[in-house]
């Protein structure tokens, strides 16, 4: 698909890469220009943003991450009229269980949920049970509850961030890789395969490839490193389950599932989250890898399962789909957002890593905000000097 249109060759921003950071900065840059968003794949949204686990959550992350998220839940739980019919966030919660000898981890985990708009709950493994009746008693002794984490529908969400950006006068472009960039008095000349273009201002929102296009423009690459995350859908086993554990041996239906929270670990080893009537596992793998179509290991999808039955009478032995995809993160696990200090007119809207869904609209305001000049809402104004590409982004990762 393209829409690119005889006049899309010029623009006031042009933006590179249509994932949910792209989409997210063309929606809140089309009130103040043209914008041209620029996709190589032949369709919006193919890497990172179509294989998220779709989780809204003010517990993940640094401080920083934790902010931005946070000034994103209000337009995601009331968006603008007209940016989707359907409910974007859907109360999900996560139970975090503390499994043998995490208790340091336990203790963290409660501290720093302890800060969250909605604060995190301890719960016993009596109540722990009743939100998930497929735990296994015996493996794990207290269980943190995190009320506020949400599903977020990433497809809407998108969607409503490209529709408006047409709306507003934008033009999407698929099927343009961009493969030069060059800064000329007048502005930045962009090329792809098919046509030139021409702007005054860059974003760079390329996901796993925004340091191969820094330095397509001789930009300072920003470091970030793409790594690769696995999930995969299991089927739910019909009519019976279970070890004898618990409450093995009881009838489980689908619709049963779909009301538990997601379940991980406070060591962070797996996590499973109930997903069109099966369960979505991931094992929590973070494997550098180049940017590109990431693909599962099987050894992956295997572990999520076993790490996910230590926890679980449930035995899961059909799994329907399974996919993987890249999370790309600067040193310090911290977005990379606003005007690069040396080449003008290029900004920065990368290095989402785990958080790019749940950040997407405070982060695309603060990237309009910060190239039109226009001063960005106060709660993300405090946040600039962190999230500039300006910044050293430290070698200290947190892992999540
Ligand atoms: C398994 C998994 C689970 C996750 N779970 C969550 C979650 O629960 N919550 C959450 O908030 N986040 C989650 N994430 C992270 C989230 O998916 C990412 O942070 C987010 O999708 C990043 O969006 P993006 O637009 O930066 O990147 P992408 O979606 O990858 O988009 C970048 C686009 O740029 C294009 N591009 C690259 N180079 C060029 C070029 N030269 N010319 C033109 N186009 C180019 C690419 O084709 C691509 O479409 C998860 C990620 C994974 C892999």
């Amino acid at each position: 698909m393209s829409t690119s249109s005889a006049s899309a060759g010029t623009a006031d921003f042009l933006i590179i890469g249509s994932g949910i950071a792209g989409a997210a900065a063309g929606y809140f840059l089309a009130p103040h220009g043209r914008v041209v968003l620029l996709e190589a794949e032949r369709s919006p949204g193919l890497h990172s943003t179509g294989r998220s686990a779709a989780l809204f959550s003010e517990y993940f992350g640094n401080a920083t991450v934790r902010a931005l998220t946070s000034a994103a839940r209000s337009f995601y739980e009331a968006p603008p009229d007209g940016f989707t019919t359907v409910p974007l966030l859907t109360p999900r919660g996560v139970l975090a269980l503390e499994t043998p000898g995490t208790a340091p981890q336990f203790e963290a985990a409660r501290a720093a949920g302890a800060t969250a708009p909605q604060p995190v709950v301890e719960l016993d493994r009596e109540r722990a049970l009743e939100l998930c009746p497929v735990l296994r008693p015996t493996a794990f002794g207290r269980a943190l509850y995190k009320p506020g984490a949400c599903d977020i529908d990433v497809d809407a969400a998108h969607q409503g961030f490209l529709r408006g950006l047409r709306a507003g006068g934008g033009s999407v472009v698929t099927g343009a890789r961009v493969r030069a960039l060059r800064r000329q008095a007048d502005g930045w000349r962009v090329s792809t395969a098919a046509r030139e273009y021409t702007a005054p201002v860059v974003v760079n929102a390329a996901g796993a490839w925004a340091d191969d296009v820094a330095r397509l423009a001789g930009v300072r690459p920003a470091g970030l490193v793409p790594r690769r995350r696995t999930a995969a859908l299991a089927r739910i086993p019909v009519g019976g389950h279970g070890d004898g554990e618990g409450s093995g041996g009881a009838a489980l239906r689908a619709a049963d599932v779909s009301g538990w929270p997601m379940i991980t670990d406070v060591a962070d080893t797996f996590y499973a989250k109930p997903e069109s009537g099966g369960l979505l596992l991931s094992p929590v793998d973070d494997t550098p890898a180049p940017p590109g179509d990431a693909r599962p290991d099987d050894l992956d999808v295997a572990t999520a399962v076993e790490r996910f039955e230590r926890v679980a009478t449930l035995r899961l032995r059909h799994i329907s789909h399974a996919w993987a995809g890249l999370r790309t993160a600067a040193p310090d696990d911290t977005p990379v957002i606003g005007p690069c200090p040396s080449t003008s007119g290029f900004h920065w809207l990368a290095g989402l890593g785990g958080y790019g869904i749940q950040t997407a609209p405070a982060a695309g305001a603060l990237l309009a905000a910060l190239v039109t000049g226009n001063p960005p809402p106060s709660a993300l104004a405090e946040l600039v000097t962190d999230l500039t590409p300006d910044r050293d982004h430290g070698s200290e990762r947190e892992k999540r």
